[in-house]
């Protein structure tokens, strides 16, 4: 098979800025542990992420004021993360449970549902407050 076809492409890549970086530091010490004491301490430097690009899909943002409780977010979300609260007739969505495919967004007929750039959320407790949106 002939590589000649997909050389241009490749030289297009090579030519191309890097589309990630060394994230958070260029050298990560043994210890993880022992990196983020120092980085707490600035003793060591760490990376910004490289920018987002536009229409990223990170943590989902929600305005309970402008719902109407008409539920259809939780109807099209494939992966069960939404909750409705009957007292408040209001949302509740389980940002670890959310795959960020951006569907409730786009059916939301009030559009009070957002996916925002934010994209460190990892977490050890998936029902901490930052983990739940309502
Ligand atoms: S972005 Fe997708 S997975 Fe996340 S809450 Fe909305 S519909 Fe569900
Ligand atoms: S689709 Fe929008 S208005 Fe309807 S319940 Fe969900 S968040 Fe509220």
């Amino acid at each position: 098979m002939s590589l000649l076809p997909s050389f241009p492409e490749v030289l297009r890549q090579f030519l191309k800025k890097p589309a990630t970086n060394l994230f958070p530091a260029k050298y990560l010490p043994p210890s993880i542990t022992g990196f983020l004491r120092k980085a707490a301490a600035g003793e060591v430097q760490v990376n910004p992420p490289v920018e987002t690009p536009a229409r990223f899909r990170g943590k989902i943002t929600y305005d309970r004021d402008a719902c109407i409780g008409c539920k259809l977010c939780i109807r099209v979300c494939p992966a069960n993360a939404i909750e409705f609260i009957p007292e408040t007739k209001t949302v509740r969505i389980f940002v670890t449970q959310c795959i960020f495919c951006s569907q409730c967004n786009d059916a939301c007929p009030v559009s009070c549902l957002h996916m925002t750039d934010e994209f460190m959320i990892a977490t050890e407790n998936r029902y901490s407050e930052e983990m739940i949106v309502e």
